[in-house]
Order: C-alpha cells, then structure tokens, then sequence
C-alpha cells in the first residue's frame, strides 16, 4: 500500500485560552502540500489566532503544529520561519520610510547569515551574500510584478502595492507554505484579479498556500480545501462545494434564530 503523504501543516488539538476567553479549542486541521488552501470564519472565530499559534507569535494553551510532519509547537517566529513557514499579516506591517527593496530584503536576512548590522563590517564574505540577498530581493519583486517601484518609499505605494510588497518580503524567505491573513482586504476588483493571479503563480512554485479571506468569491474560486472556524472550533472543512452546502457553515455565517 502506498504511503499516506505526509500533511505539509497540522493541528491537533490545538487550543488557545485567554483567561476566560476561549479563541481556540481543540482544533485539528491539516493542510495538504501544493495546494491553495483557505481558514474561514465570521469575525473573532479564531483564526488570527491560529495562525499567530502556527508562526510562533503565540503559544497554544494545549495541542500540537506540525510541519512536514515535525513537530513546532512552540518555537519561536524566526524558527519557524527558518523551517520554511512565512506569513503577511491582516495590519500590514511594512517598514514605511524605508524603501520597498530593503523591505523585501529583511525577508532574505530572516533566512541568511548575515544581518543589517554584520553587513556594516563590510567583510567579502558579507558583502557576496549582500549582493545575493538584494538580487533575491530584486528577483522577488520582480515576481510580484513592483520591480519598477523598488527604490521607491513603501509608504508611498497604494494599498494593494504595500500588500504584494509584503507577500515579496514572505517569499524572499524562500517558503514552503505561505500564510496569508486577510490579502484581499481593501483591494479593489482588479487589485484582487491580480492578487488571485499571484496566488495562483506562488502556488505553481510549489509553495502551499494558507489564507484566512473574508472575500468568499474569491475563497470559493482559488481553494483546493476550506477550513471553517466558528467561536474557535472546526466546524467543518472539505472541498469548495462540500463547505458551501454545509449546513452548519451557512448557519454560522447567517446567524441562527438564537443569536437574534
Ligand atoms: P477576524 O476575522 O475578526 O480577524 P479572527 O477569526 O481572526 O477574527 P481572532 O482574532 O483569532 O479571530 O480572535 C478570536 C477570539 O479571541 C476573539 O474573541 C478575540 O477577541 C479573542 N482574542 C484574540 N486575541 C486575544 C488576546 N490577546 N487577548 C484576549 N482575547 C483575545
């Protein structure tokens, strides 16, 4: 019999109290490799907190991450980061006086020896790996389509642009899943045709990718397999199709006669 292939990401159990507040519970989710897969769920039901638990920034009360089958339950964010999990952030988190080029390069730095402050002895061996990491940089930018905006302040570009600059910081850390929270917010339809492009283009690099997305058209057209949150708990994942039609997702969505 063939080998079950092994989960690129999982939980188990995975649980993440604060004082009384209950953010996740028992939460067991796998996400499958060189797929696109997405975590949803109406407001507060625990997925920032799920992929805070997963990227170190957290640690979970009980339960286990997984990654490629190893356990990460908690390390911190730049150990994970360095087994080759990324991720953006719902606030974007750019460095905005600085240009777009030396925010995707403090992607490469998280994966290098080398750092800002190394980098002022100005040794050969720095300065050939600076070199490296600014054309990986480039190379990044590139690939989300900001090449012609490298030099420019990160501040100054528009929302959608400060977003894919994020996405180039993750990926300059050379990633074999992506974690992606909320890419789409505040984009307009086009910004959000290109971004659905990026996903497809990032995922045929054969990187997976996670994303938490309120915009369900958009969830509904890119996932290989949903994953459905509510008050913390699982409550249900599958295919598309499959999750649409469950009867506990729309009534999660929709409210129940009880939470009128
Ligand atoms: P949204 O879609 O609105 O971003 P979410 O699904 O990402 O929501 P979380 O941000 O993970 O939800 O929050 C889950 C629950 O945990 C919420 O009730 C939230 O108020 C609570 N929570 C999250 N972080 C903390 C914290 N640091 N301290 C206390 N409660 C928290």
């Amino acid at each position: 019999m063939a080998d079950k292939p092994i989960n690129i990401l999982e939980t188990r159990e995975l649980s993440r109290h604060y004082g009384g507040v209950i953010a996740l519970s028992k939460v067991t989710m796998q996400i499958h490799p060189g797929q696109i897969s997405s975590l949803i769920g109406p407001n507060g039901a625990g997925k920032t907190t799920l992929f805070n638990c997963v990227t170190g920034l957290d640690t979970p009360t009980l339960g286990n991450v997984n990654f490629l089958g190893k356990p990460i339950t908690g390390l911190r964010p730049d150990e994970v980061t360095q087994l080759g999990v990324a991720r953006t952030f719902q606030n974007i988190r750019l460095f905005s006086e600085l240009t777009v080029l030396d925010n995707v390069k403090i992607g490469r730095h998280a994966r290098t020896h080398s750092n800002f402050i190394s980098a002022v002895f100005h040794t050969r061996k720095q300065q050939k790996e600076e070199a490296e990491i600014t054309e990986y940089a480039e190379e990044m930018l590139n690939f989300v389509g900001l090449a012609d905006v490298s030099g420019q302040t990160a501040g100054n570009l528009s929302y959608g642009d400060q977003r894919r600059v994020e996405i180039a910081r993750a990926l300059a850390t050379k990633p074999l899943l992506i974690l992606l929270d909320e890419p789409a917010a505040g984009m307009n339809p086009l910004e959000t045709q290109e971004l659905i492009s990026l996903i497809y283009t990032i995922r045929d690099q054969g990187i997976s990718v996670l994303l938490i997305e309120h915009d369900m058209k958009l969830v509904m057209q890119i996932s290989d397999w949903v994953t459905v949150l509510d008050h913390g708990e699982k409550i249900s994942d599958g295919q598309p199709d499959d999750v649409q039609n469950d009867e506990r997702v729309i009534a999660a969505y929709l409210g129940t006669p009880d939470d009128a």
